[in-house]
């Protein structure tokens, strides 16, 4: 019997006094892979063509793909997400400073960084953990130049509200969504928001290209400068018109994702399944909550983030992630420390904790637990079983 359909009382009736450490290291994620005969199949393709970048022919597959997936307007394939970042910033011709979020991955500051611009960190909201837009206006400087802004977890930022405020100053807006792969808002696709969107492709992410992201935009005139910028400017033979740099997918790259991408709906459903399980059973835990998207937003099904609230749990966060460890469990403690305290920004006048309380209270609490379809029915409620132990009965 296929192990989802363990019926409910089998369930409730498990003993979780004993819980069992797994057999081999769990994750926080594990990547989708397509079958390799088929992957093959598509390298004999890529020899025979003796092509293998610069736009050929499973790039071109790809990008037709992911743009009708994505419901897209201008989709610009990437070697990886952060370029795609760092060349969206600069097709924008952002400069100065723009206002990000401290809670999340090193490259969305990075790639500030690395266009000469200074971040400047503003809170995030207490529950969506995303960029608060109340803390955006008392930021914004006559240098200020766009918002950079990440769904985090596949959270939607609070869309409406930022545009409204880059509008009100002639901001641009881009979106780290890195996280955000297929999410939606009201049926409307997540890269419909703002100037840019960034998507990564790595390894860890839902839909995957081993290494590798995308650029959505809306304006074509923005996607033919993003399209010169990922190949050294050049427009045409003997005609480079703008410092460009290297940012091209290759056809390798392209061809796993052509593969990977036809395993993503079961992927997110068997995710689905595992996220069920979770909320089910962590429900029952003192001072645990689980990150809730609302109802009206399609899970990109990226993360599964818990909540330790120490002033009413039995043990915090640090202490559930170590303890974790003796099962075999290797969760993640996504986004701590923030970017706001490294050593690389750490002076900045908006690095102090004292502008960032919010953010700086859920780096303490937020924790990543083991999210992929494979883990299955069974291995979501062992990993339940460990915390249950740990962390003791409501
Ligand atoms: C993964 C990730 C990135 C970096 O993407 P790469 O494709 O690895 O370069 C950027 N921002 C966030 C929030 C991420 O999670």
């Amino acid at each position: 019997m296929p192990t989802q359909f363990v019926p409910r009382a089998a369930r409730i009736t498990r003993n979780t006094n004993q819980p069992t450490a797994f057999g081999e290291p769990v994750y926080v994620t594990r990547p989708p892979l397509p079958d390799l005969d088929q992957f093959h199949s598509h390298l004999e393709d890529i020899w025979r063509s003796a092509r293998l970048s610069n736009g050929g022919a499973k790039h071109k597959a790809l990008e037709d793909a992911l743009r009708e997936y994505l419901q897209a307007r201008h989709i610009s394939l990437f070697n990886n997400g952060t370029m795609a970042l760092i060349i969206g910033c600069r097709a924008l011709r952002l400069s100065g400073e723009v206002i990000t979020t401290p809670f999340t991955f090193p490259a969305t500051p990075h790639v500030l960084s690395w266009n000469n611009i200074t971040p400047v960190f503003a809170d995030i909201h207490p529950e969506t953990l995303t960029l608060d837009a109340a803390r955006i206006e008392p930021l914004i400087t006559s240098r200020t130049s766009a918002i950079l802004a990440v769904h985090v977890y596949g959270m939607p930022c609070a869309v409406s509200d930022i545009q409204d405020l880059a509008d009100a100053y002639g901001l641009k807006v881009i979106y780290d969504g890195a996280h955000a792969f297929g999410t939606k808002v009201d049926g409307r696709p997540i890269t419909d928001f703002g100037d840019a969107t960034m998507l990564s492709f790595h390894a860890t992410k839902l839909f995957h290209t081993g290494e590798g992201g995308a650029l959505v935009v809306r304006d074509p005139s923005l996607h033919k400068r993003v399209e010169l910028l990922k190949n050294f400017g050049i427009k045409q033979e003997f005609d480079v018109v703008m410092p460009g740099i290297n940012g091209k997918m290759n056809e390798l790259q392209a061809a796993l994702g052509l593969l990977t991408l036809r395993l993503v709906e079961a992927e997110r459903l068997a995710r689905t399944l595992v996220a069920t399980v979770y909320r089910e059973r962590l429900a029952q835990i003192e001072g645990l909550t689980c990150l809730d998207l609302p109802p009206n937003v399609q899970d990109s099904r990226q993360f599964f983030v818990i909540r330790i609230n120490s002033a009413v749990s039995q043990i915090d966060r640090d202490a559930l992630y170590d303890r974790l460890k003796e099962y075999n469990i290797f969760t993640r403690k996504y986004f701590h420390p923030l970017c706001s305290q490294y050593n690389c920004y750490r002076l900045l006048p908006s690095s102090s904790p004292k502008n960032l309380p919010v953010a700086h209270r859920a780096a303490e609490e937020v924790l990543s637990l083991p999210f992929y379809g494979s883990l299955g029915h069974d291995g979501a409620h062992r990993v339940c079983d460990a915390i249950t132990h740990i962390m003791g009965h409501r």
